[in-house]
């Protein structure tokens, strides 16, 4: 039997997510959203392409969240996206009403489902998913890190001609302007970044990774980016399913570790089929753990701004 897959939010992220599971012949998908037709006709379209990609999935389009009932996982993708000039967090108190409603539909239709959180700021609405759907943390995860180091595989990738899948990249900390790239746990081919390319060089990776997301906003002007943020959910759900088995970064509720409590922050973790199975605490030098420290004051504030 197939596995069952909800996407909340038809939009850019939620329908090339639906595109990507399909293709893949993960699981049978249900597109949710609140704008009539339109997770309907998309569904359709994929759900059309399925022959081509050999795939038996069954792609639903609805308005309704009954239909979603009994789903595995639950990808929340609704809400609004950066506009040029705009930071994640100018979109908190808009989103958070999207994805409160969002996580209250889900917590009665799929009580046992886990939920990848997407809808930016996307580690303060962690945080509200989990309080609004009452669910044991390890099963509320937020998608930010695997996106920031991809982002940064790929331009490192560029500078070295090196092939990406040689390289690994950790990218920690709030998926915001503070994100924590970690160079010293960075390495091509086996080989510290830091032998491969200049300190200046690195630190214009550094910078180009953080506002990875915006330089995509600033070039479509009417959207923020979605071909490489649904390959990261798909590879989260592929790690869920177990068919992967790799150390992500994921935005994960921090219970002490990295001396964080009670804070959702991206943190390297393994994930299976009950959600996450262990965060792995790095070694972090002294300036790192402040950076982490610093990032994830930047969550905490947009909390509190949240129940004010
Ligand atoms: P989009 O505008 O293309 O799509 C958003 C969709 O949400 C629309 O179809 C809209 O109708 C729908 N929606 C709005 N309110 C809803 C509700 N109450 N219930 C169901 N659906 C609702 O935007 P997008 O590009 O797909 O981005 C979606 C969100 O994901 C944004 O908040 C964006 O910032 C975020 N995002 C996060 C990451 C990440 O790494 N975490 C990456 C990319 C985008």
């Amino acid at each position: 039997m197939h596995k069952k897959i909800t996407v909340v939010g038809a939009g850019n992220v939620g329908a090339t997510t639906a595109q990507l599971i399909a293709e893949k012949n993960l699981a049978d998908v249900v597109l949710v959203d609140i704008v009539e037709g339109i997770p309907q006709g998309k569904a359709l379209d994929i759900q059309e392409a399925c022959p081509l990609w050999h795939s038996s999935a069954k792609i639903t389009g609805t308005n309704n969240y009954a239909d979603t009932a009994g789903s595995d996982i639950v990808v929340i993708t609704a809400g609004l996206a950066r506009k040029p000039g705009m930071s994640r967090d100018e979109l908190l108190q808009s989103n958070a009403r999207v994805v409160k409603g969002s996580a209250k539909n889900i917590a009665i239709t799929s009580p046992k489902a886990i939920i990848i959180v997407v809808t930016n700021p996307m580690d303060a609405m962690a945080h509200l998913t989990l309080k609004v759907t009452n669910f044991p943390h390890k099963k509320v995860i937020g998608m930010g890190g695997v996106l920031d180091s991809a982002r940064m595989r790929a331009f490192i990738a560029i500078e070295t001609g090196a092939a990406p899948d040689k390289i690994e990249t950790m990218v920690l900390g709030s998926h915001g302007d503070l994100m924590v790239p970690l160079p010293r746990f960075t390495k091509v081919d086996g080989k510290n970044l830091t032998e491969i390319l200049s300190q200046p060089k690195i630190e214009e990776i550094i910078r180009r990774t953080k506002n990875g997301g915006a330089e995509i906003v600033g070039l479509l002007k009417t959207g923020s980016a979605y071909f490489a943020p649904a390959a990261s959910i798909v590879e989260m759900i592929e790690n869920i399913f177990e068919i992967k088995n790799e150390l992500l970064p994921c935005s994960v509720y921090l219970d002490g570790e990295y001396g964080l409590k009670g804070v959702y922050i991206g943190a390297p973790v393994r994930l299976c089929s009950t959600g996450v199975k262990e965060i792995i605490e790095l070694e972090l030098k002294e300036n790192e753990k402040q950076a982490l420290i610093a990032s994830a004051e930047t969550v905490k504030d947009l909390i509190r701004k949240l129940v004010t």
